[in-house]
């Protein structure tokens, strides 16, 4: 296929929102010098329109490592014996949303493991006591699967949105990656919940997991074309030593880039974030990802004490600094790309009326 061939693709996928698998596959794999490039000035064109030049953050708060999962590749399974487990308590949680706030973040992520301390109980309470001292600012959860009825409640109790990435789309690629025990259905349903009850919600799939072909990330995009997610977080796949795929290769971080772009393009208004593991993989994957039409980044607000144990995979960067050492770096960072931090909620246009 030649350039031109490529850029009617594109264009394509850009008006329709929408291709045969064959051209999606040809957008993902073809490697002519020069088309990622395109690829991502078209992106950057699309995220313009709708976002300016403003990057959002988001204080991601990792507020434990405890977890009930054993997916295959995450350093966090509970097989995982070498992992130093690490609970937050309220009092340091709502400490590090202070400190964010005046950092400029007014969207607090929670992120964690499966821990079952942290019942529906205890996360109202959370929840309500963050959204009382900072009613202007929105709440994600990032807790992984639970029912729809404690989804409800914590909608209720004033959270936001809530990401919770689908990993992938294809059956027999999922089953490969996690135990028996854990749904690729129930997940799936998860999200469906999840945007049913009315939060703004997040899918992703890790980029270059062992296993993963062409055909799993073309189902992936189906995927997202279906849910019409309001997030979507991808990264590439980094082994983590202590984990069953400890010595699998990562995936790369060419790739990322290129499904930055045609995620832009698939759906124009996501609110796409160029992802530690992003910049992880390659120093400057950030600053590549928002020029790839990435338009969020999601610096870490957790307590340095315990940023490390946080150990999803190896050599993630950002482990050893204070909340606000990593805005001003970030910030710095930016200076190359032309965009500049925003200090705003950001929800996604669909959802611009605060509950
Ligand atoms: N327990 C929550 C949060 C999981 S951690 C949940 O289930 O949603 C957040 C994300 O980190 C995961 O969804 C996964 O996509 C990513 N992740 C986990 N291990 C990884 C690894 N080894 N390399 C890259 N990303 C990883």
């Amino acid at each position: 296929m030649n350039n031109k061939t490529l850029s009617c693709l594109a264009e394509k996928l850009e008006r329709k929102r929408d291709l045969q698998d064959e051209e999606f596959a040809a957008l993902l794999e073809e490697d002519l010098p020069g088309f990622s490039q395109e690829l991502a000035r078209r992106a950057r064109v699309v995220r313009e329109k709708y976002y300016g030049k403003g990057v959002y953050i988001r204080g991601l708060i990792e507020f434990t490592n405890y977890c009930r999962n054993n997916c295959l590749y995450c350093g966090i399974r509970r097989g995982n014996e070498k992992a130093q487990r690490y609970r937050l308590s309220q009092e340091e949680i709502l400490a590090c949303c202070e400190e964010g706030y005046a950092l400029g973040f007014r969207t607090f992520v929670l992120q964690g493991g499966e821990d079952s301390y942290f019942t529906d109980d205890r996360l109202e309470q959370l929840i309500q006591s963050i959204k009382k001292s900072h009613p202007d600012c929105a709440v994600t959860l990032s807790i992984g699967e639970r029912e729809k009825d404690s989804y409800a409640r914590l909608f209720a109790a004033g959270a936001d949105r809530y990401l919770l990435r689908h990993e992938t789309a294809d059956r027999a690629h999922y089953e490969s990656l996690h135990p028996a025990e854990m749904s690729q259905a129930h997940r799936l349903q998860c999200l469906r919940d999840l945007k049913d009850i009315g939060y703004q919600v997040g899918c992703g799939m890790m980029v270059g997991s062992p296993g993963q072909t062409a055909a799993c990330l073309i189902k992936d995009l189906r995927f997202l074309q279906e849910l019409q997610p309001e997030m979507v977080g991808i990264g590439p796949f980094i082994p983590q030593a202590d984990t069953p795929l400890g010595h699998a290769p990562a995936g790369t971080a060419e790739l990322t880039l290129r499904l930055l772009s045609l995620i832009r393009l698939l759906l124009p208004k996501v609110l796409l974030p160029a992802t530690t593991a992003l910049g992880t993989i390659d120093p400057q994957g950030r600053e590549k990802g928002l020029l790839s039409g990435a338009n969020v980044l999601m610096p870490n607000l957790s307590p340095a004490s315990v940023r490390k144990k946080y150990a999803l995979y190896d050599n993630k960067i950002c482990t050893g600094d204070e909340a606000a050492q990593c805005v001003a770096c970030l910030g710095q960072r930016l200076s190359s790309t032309g965009y500049h931090l925003e200090i705003a909620r950001g929800d996604h246009p669909g959802f611009q009326t605060i509950k």
